[in-house]
C-alpha cells in the first residue's frame, strides 16, 4: 500500500510501499478513505512532541471503511488505553499514562490501509461525506472537550480561527453563547470566515474584544497568548489552553490571574467525549469546510496549515 511516513525530526514525510498491515484479535482492517491533518501534526513533524519508533505513518482523524464489512469508522488520536489505572478507572483515560495515540504511537491514516483497536473507534454520522467527517474527529472531539471546560460561559473567545474553532464557533452558537473570533493580525479572510459562522466578533489577537469574555479557548501553540487572553476574560473566567504544545508563556502579572481566574490545559480526549460530539455535531448540524489533498501531497497540506493558506481543515484522500 502506499504511505506516507515520518522519519525524523525536520524532514519531510515520504513516500513509501509498504505491506498492507494486519488486523490482531480485536482489531480491525480499515481502508482509509480520509483522514485529517492536525496541528499536532506540525508538532510532530517538528521534534516538539515525540513520535515513537520512526518510521510512522502519521494521520490521527481517520475515516474508513472496514474492510469485509458494510460500516464506516472513525479512529481518532486517543488509539489506546490500559484501563487499570486510576485515571482510566475515574473517567479520565485521556490522561492515562500508558495511553497509545493513533499516527505517533501506532501507524496513522496517511495511507490506503490502517489498523486500529475497534473499542476506540466510532461510528461515523450517516449523513457526512468522508472528507466533511474527517475534522469532526480531533478538531472537533478535543475541541468539544475544551468547550466543555468553559461550562456554560456566555461570551466565549476562540484564539486562533483554524479547524477546531470553525467546528466549535457552530457548536457555540447553537448553545445561544456569544463567539468573539482571534486570528492573526491582518487575516481579514479568517475573520470574514468566522463572522459567516456566526462570530459576534472577529478581530486579531493583539486586539481587546469589545466586550469581557467569560472564557476563552487557545487553540493557537502560542503562549504570549495566554496573558492576552487572561486579560481579556472576567474574573472567574476561564482560559483552557486547547493545544497539545505551545511556545514559552512569558511571565505576567498575578493582577492578570487574580480574581479567581482559571488556567487550564486541555489533553487528548475520552471517548464518551468522541460519543457525545459525534451524536450532537449532526443535530446542529456542524458542517465543516475542507481542502482535500491527495496522499502523496501530503507535505503540501501540512505546509499550508503552517502557513494558514486555508479556511477550515485540510484533509487527505488517498
Ligand atoms: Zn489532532
Ligand atoms: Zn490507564
Amino acid at each position: 500500500m502506499r504511505a506516507m511516513v515520518f522519519e525524523a525530526p525536520g524532514r519531510p514525510l515520504r513516500p513509501v510501499e509498504l505491506g498492507r498491515p494486519a488486523a490482531g484479535p480485536g482489531e480491525l482492517l480499515l481502508s482509509v478513505r480520509a483522514c485529517g491533518v492536525c496541528r499536532t501534526d506540525l508538532h510532530l513533524l517538528d521534534g516538539e512532541v515525540p513520535v515513537s519508533d520512526p518510521p510512522r505513518v502519521l494521520g490521527h482523524q481517520i475515516v474508513a471503511d472496514v474492510v469485509g464489512e458494510n460500516r464506516r469508522v472513525g479512529v481518532p488520536w486517543l488509539g489506546w488505553t490500559c484501563g487499570r489505572c486510576r485515571y482510566c478507572l475515574s473517567g479520565r483515560e485521556n490522561l492515562c499514562p500508558d495511553a497509545r495515540f493513533t499516527g505517533c504511537d501506532i501507524d496513522g491514516g496517511f495511507a490506503e490501509y490502517a489498523v486500529a483497536d475497534e473499542r476506540y473507534c466510532f461510528p461515523i454520522p450517516a449523513g457526512y461525506p468522508d472528507a466533511q467527517a474527517a475534522p469532526l474527529l480531533c478538531a472537533g472531539l478535543i475541541g468539544y472537550r475544551s468547550l466543555r471546560m468553559c461550562g456554560d460561559a456566555g461570551r466565549i473567545g476562540f484564539y486562533g480561527f483554524g479547524a477546531a474553532a470553525h467546528i466549535l464557533t457552530q457548536v457555540a452558537v447553537a448553545e445561544g453563547r456569544e463567539v468573539y473570533a482571534f486570528t492573526r493580525a491582518g487575516d481579514e479572510e479568517g475573520q470574514e470566515f468566522a463572522r459567516g459562522l456566526g462570530a459576534a466578533w472577529a478581530g486579531a489577537s493583539d486586539q481587546a474584544p469589545p466586550e469581557q469574555l467569560d472564557a476563552a479557548i487557545i487553540f493557537a501553540p502560542v503562549g504570549a497568548l495566554v496573558p492576552a487572553a487572561l486579560a481579556a476574560v472576567v474574573p472567574g473566567g476561564t482560559v483552557v489552553c486547547g493545544g497539545i504544545h505551545m511556545s514559552e508563556i512569558p511571565a505576567f502579572s498575578y493582577d492578570l490571574l487574580w480574581g479567581e481566574r482559571t488556567i487550564r490545559s486541555v489533553a487528548n480526549l475520552t471517548r464518551a467525549d468522541g460519543e457525545q460530539m459525534l451524536a450532537l455535531a449532526p443535530e446542529i448540524p456542524v458542517e465543516t469546510a475542507v481542502t482535500t489533498y491527495p496522499l502523496e501531497a501530503a507535505n503540501e497540506a501540512l505546509e499550508d496549515l503552517r502557513a494558514g493558506r486555508f479556511l477550515g481543515a485540510a484533509v487527505i484522500v488517498p
